[in-house]
């Protein structure tokens, strides 16, 4: 029987690989280092292949495609996401991802993602909040108490220095969930049972529900002056969660804006309505919060080059571990042109 050659062995990391590297690195020291792969890519933001996600939709939910390349390195995200899933049982955003060298077309790490996109969604979240959110930002109101809720939570307290979230959710239990996974974490957490009450005192209000509709999680009277928004569910055609009228209050920053058009609170807005690239903003190029009064904020859909940088940081910590599979991925017989060959060696 032939063996696969080392060059053709991808390393695979499984979600159980994931969460072993999660708590050797730390998650606190773990979102940070994301962060600072995600700042550092969107610093070369020019040099990237970067085309909208391309998305399969049904009356369920959504598939995507989510590819980038920085001319070296190729990568893409297959990602779901199904608001219906949790009544069954299933998470409602799942994925995996894939890295190659542009040189041979050659995969050199397979990953899941579902864990993954987490944490690069709340990376990327409290990297924005850093350069956006008012100076001094200590309270969070997490508006969504789903899957992502405790990742955003941890991200903001490890980058931002928060110290208090205040929790909100339509159902109680998720609510009860997230505060008890959080408990230990060095965040004071607060549940309440009203959005208006989980806004009190907070200069972070986070967005982060599911629902396949215009929903309107913020209404225009509850966002006061000076606050950041951080607005994370809504990142599909038809499923929004802020009121219009905040929209027009605020500066409004985003990832790609071909993207964000289609898929963020921004599809509610004239297609010419001004926003700032938030490349931009790392770059110095742009400004991001120029004062104290002003409403900043992040209409996040979720970009590759995240994924890209996800992938890229969790390539880079994996040497040494053993925290992953070699995968038998790719046909590569001795000689290349006789793959046939090898089929037909290896014949019982
Ligand atoms: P989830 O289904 O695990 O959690 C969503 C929570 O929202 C549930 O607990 C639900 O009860 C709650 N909810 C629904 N309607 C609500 C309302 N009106 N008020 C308060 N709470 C309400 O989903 P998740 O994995 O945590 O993802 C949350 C959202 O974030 C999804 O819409 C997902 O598509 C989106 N998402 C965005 C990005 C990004 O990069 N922007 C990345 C990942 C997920």
């Amino acid at each position: 029987m032939t063996q696969p050659s080392d060059k053709a062995l991808v390393p695979f990391v499984s979600v159980d690989h994931m969460m072993q590297l999660i708590h050797r690195i730390g998650i606190g020291p773990m979102l940070q280092g994301l962060a600072e792969y995600i700042e550092a890519d969107f610093r070369r933001w020019e040099l990237f292949d970067k085309t909208p996600r391309i998305a399969s939709h049904s009356a369920e939910g959504v598939i995507e495609l989510m590819p980038t390349s920085d001319g070296e390195v190729y990568g893409f995200k297959y990602v779901n996401g199904h608001p219906k899933n949790t009544r069954e049982g299933l998470q409602t955003v799942t994925a995996f991802g894939l890295l190659a060298d542009v040189g041979n077309g050659y995969p050199v790490l397979l990953s899941e993602m579902t864990i993954l996109t987490a944490l690069r969604t709340a990376a990327t979240s409290a990297m924005v909040a850093k350069h956006l959110a008012p100076k001094g930002a200590d309270t969070m109101a997490m508006i969504g108490n789903g899957a992502q809720s405790e990742f955003q939570s941890l991200a903001m307290k490890a980058i931002c220095g928060l110290t208090t979230v205040r929790l909100y959710d339509t159902d109680p239990a998720a609510t009860r969930k997230c505060a008890a996974n959080l408990a230990g974490h060095g965040l004071t957490v607060v549940s309440c049972t009203t959005p208006e009450e989980a806004i009190e005192g907070a200069q972070i209000l986070t967005t982060c529900t599911a629902d396949k509709q215009y929903a309107t999680i913020l209404t225009d009277n509850m966002v006061g002056s000076g606050v950041h928004i951080n607005a994370i569910g809504g990142d599909c055609p038809g499923k929004t969660e802020l009121a219009p009228a905040i929209l027009h209050r605020s500066d409004i920053f985003v990832e790609f804006p071909p993207q964000t058009r289609i898929e963020g609170e921004i599809q509610q807005l004239d297609a010419d309505h001004p926003v700032t690239e938030l490349w931009q903003v790392m770059t110095g190029a742009a400004p991001g919060r120029v004062s104290d009064r002003q409403i900043t904020l992040f209409d996040s859909v979720g970009f590759a080059i995240e994924d890209f940088s996800a992938l890229r940081y969790v390539r880079d910590q994996l040497a040494d571990t053993g925290l992953y599979h070699a995968l038998d991925l790719l046909a590569d017989p001795d000689d290349p042109r006789d793959l046939f060959g090898m089929l037909q060696r290896a014949a019982p």
